[in-house]
């Protein structure tokens, strides 16, 4: 059994980040008939969870809950829970397109989400670079609730491994929660903005960035409009360090 701590109420399992690429690949290995939810729960959601019950229960009932940021990581030691490391969105897909390496089987992905440039550009990187993945669909994530269904269908009847979800959280959360019963993928992650990073349309930080916990500020230097949505850091350090059950 693996060991939890618990932030804010919500439960994350202590996994390094190869850890977590381990138990994705088996759930995949496993061919389960019921979808894995991976949720990577950053301090936004956490935050959110505290009043929105529907967004509570998503991330209660998901497969699988990630340390998304260095804000979760970092409260989770002042409260001694530790845990290891920082699992993102961002980190999680690109170990998944690399990972496969030593399988026989093809990987199988379907991308939603970033416009359409972006959708289409990360195709054409992640079919060049990484030759052990296949996509095998993809939308842009620009559309209309009535849209859904048609959406829904192709993935259904496509039936990817992966189900890789760029629509913002929790938009993304909800959907793949809302749908998780028709998509007939095998693990369906919400992954932020990371196939703008994939296309090559945002910039990651820099290693040394990452390396010293300061992804959060080059993000905020390159895209000052973040700002609003980071004075949610702050707030969230002290609620969850003084939260008391
Ligand atoms: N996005 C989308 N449809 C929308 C709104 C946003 O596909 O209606 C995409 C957007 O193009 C970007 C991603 O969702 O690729 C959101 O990125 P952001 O960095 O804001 O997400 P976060 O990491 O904060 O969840």
């Amino acid at each position: 059994m693996t060991q939890a701590t618990q932030i804010m109420g919500i439960t994350f399992p202590k996994r390094t980040l190869d850890e977590t690429i381990q138990e994705i690949s088996e759930v995949v290995g496993q061919n389960r008939s019921e979808l894995c939810h991976v949720v990577t729960g950053n301090p936004e959601i956490v935050m959110a969870c505290q009043h929105d019950k529907e967004l509570r229960t998503i991330v209660e009932e998901a497969g699988l809950v990630t340390a998304d940021g260095i804000g979760i990581v970092m409260v989770s030691k002042v409260r001694g829970g530790s845990l290891p490391e920082r699992v993102t969105g961002c980190d999680l897909l690109f170990k998944l397109l690399e990972g496969n390496a030593d399988s026989m089987q093809k990987w199988t992905f379907y991308l939603l989400g970033a416009d359409e440039e972006t959708s289409k550009k990360a195709v054409e990187v992640i079919t060049q670079k990484y030759p052990n993945v296949t996509i095998v669909g993809r939308h842009h994530g620009y559309f209309k609730p009535e849209e859904d269904q048609a959406i829904v269908d192709e993935i259904g009847s496509l039936a990817p491994d992966f189900l890789i979800v760029a629509l913002g959280a929790p938009r993304a959360e909800r959907w793949i929660y809302k749908y998780k019963h028709e998509l007939n993928a095998r693990v369906a992650i919400g992954v932020g903005g990371s196939l703008d990073v994939v296309a090559g349309k945002v910039k990651r930080a820099p290693k040394m960035w990452q390396k010293l916990h300061m992804e959060w500020l080059y993000r905020l230097l390159k895209q000052p409009s973040r700002w609003r949505r980071q004075l949610i850091l702050p707030r969230f350090a002290l609620k969850a360090v003084f939260y008391k059950k």
